[in-house]
């Protein structure tokens, strides 16, 4: 910064050069912490707005770092993904949650009918993903239908091996959802080339509903656009009442945010009350 004449990225080499090093720690942490067991997977509830009922739920990792205690995966899943960690990681996080359906099974008529997991763009492109994914399902007694892969549009940007493993996945019966969907550049383009079950409305359409305005103008699109093509939409991120009652007038038929419930470890399947909707 002392020589003003000097290239712009002078001005922000120590701070990258900061990150970067935060990043590098954070990623060698990870490596002890994936030998060590800090990691847990916690389940949020997906619920048909019609019945009231919890019908899926999605796993998402925590890490429960020996330091720093509790770091969001916003924060941890990108270095994950940067360092190839990701590819274990997410390993983990596939066959702890299909182990965790399966023991839900004794719940009978209350059990959920399929877990939701992430899946990033790394995972998809290692040439043996899809069958790790059948290893798991036949190692848990999990029907394929019973898995449900959520990919991000950007995963599939970059078409070839990430594409090619989501159809394979779809060919052998595991479904498919859009994560974050209407947040990047060709989400309507993506569903004419690639299978795909389930439309994840974000949740930055959800809280249009309640910001006044334009209401709800994506979130009716959005809708239409899953309805016309056979899809099931999830809308993402409800937090109030509102939202739910408007989303099911909508046609919205499942939803998912902390109104209903925030991921747990072990999520409790009795029916909600129908006050909850
Ligand atoms: P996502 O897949 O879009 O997951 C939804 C996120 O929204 C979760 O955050 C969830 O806890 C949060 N959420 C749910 N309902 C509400 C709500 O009503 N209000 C608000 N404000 N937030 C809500 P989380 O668990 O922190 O995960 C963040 C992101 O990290 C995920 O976004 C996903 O992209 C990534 N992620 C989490 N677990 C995994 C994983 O196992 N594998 C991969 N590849 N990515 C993961
Ligand atoms: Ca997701
Ligand atoms: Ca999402
Ligand atoms: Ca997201």
């Amino acid at each position: 910064a002392a020589r003003a004449a000097g290239s712009q990225l002078m001005i922000y080499t120590p701070e990258l050069d900061e990150r970067a090093d935060a990043a590098a720690r954070l990623g060698a942490d990870l490596r002890h912490s994936l030998d060590d067991g800090d990691f847990r997977v916690v389940y949020q509830p997906i619920v048909d707005l019609r019945t009231t009922r919890i019908r899926a739920v999605e796993a998402l990792v925590r890490w429960h770092h020996p330091v720093r205690g509790f770091v969001s995966p916003v924060d941890f899943i990108p270095i994950a993904e940067d360092n190839g960690l990701i590819v274990e990681l997410g390993e983990f996080v596939m066959r702890t949650a299909c182990h965790k359906f399966a023991g839900w099974r004794a719940l009978g008529p209350d059990a959920p009918d399929y877990v939701s997991v992430n899946v990033s763009a790394r995972q998809l492109s290692e040439p043996g993903f899809p069958a790790v994914v059948a290893g798991i399902l036949d190692e848990c007694g999990l029907a394929p239908a019973e898995l449900l892969v959520e990919v991000t549009e950007t995963a599939l940007f970059g078409g070839g091996t990430a594409v090619h493993a989501v159809e394979t996945l779809h060919a052998a019966g595991v479904r498919i959802a859009l994560d974050d969907f209407g947040t990047g550049h060709s989400s309507l383009g993506l569903l004419r080339t690639v299978p795909v079950d389930v439309l994840k409305v974000d949740k930055s359409f959800v809280d249009e509903i309640t910001a006044g305005g334009e209401r709800a103008v994506i979130a009716d699109a959005l809708i239409r656009v899953s309805n016309g093509l056979r899809l099931r939409a999830v809308a993402e991120g409800v937090e109030t009442a509102e939202q739910a009652a408007y989303l099911r007038e909508l046609g919205y038929e499942y939803a998912q945010g902390y109104y209903f419930g925030k991921p747990v470890p072990d999520p409790d399947f009795s029916p909600l009350t129908t006050a909850k909707i």
